[in-house]
């Protein structure tokens, strides 16, 4: 079989591997300035936030954990009636809590074998 590879845009290295992360000298040193960059750009930004509870708000109301996420979920799919959503967001949310249990239970049983 033979393995993928790819020619560098950049610097024509010639790398193996499906993921284009060129391993090229220039390349990896750009990356790293590129993390370089994007580690002071979010330091800096975060630096800058009033409130950091209101900017992660999004992420968090969008997050399975809440009720709110089920809520939109359901109206979306709109099998349940408007009226019903209420408490057929809540036993989503229960359901997608008991597979976390249920996870993590398995989990632990495989690793303690
Ligand atoms: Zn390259």
């Amino acid at each position: 079989m033979t393995r993928p590879r790819w020619t560098c845009r950049t610097c024509n290295t010639v790398n193996p591997g499906h993921v284009q992360t060129c391993r090229g000298e220039d390349c990896l040193a750009a990356a790293a300035a590129r993390r370089t960059n994007a580690r002071i750009a979010v330091n800096t930004s975060w630096a800058r936030t009033p409130i950091r509870s209101e900017r992660t708000e999004a992420a968090r109301r969008n997050s399975p954990g809440r009720l709110e996420y089920w809520i939109a979920l359901l109206r979306a799919e709109g099998v349940v009636s408007e009226a019903d959503i209420p408490a057929a967001a809540e036993n989503a949310r229960r359901a997608y809590m008991g597979q976390l249990v249920k996870k993590r239970g398995t989990k632990r049983a495989t690793e303690t074998s």
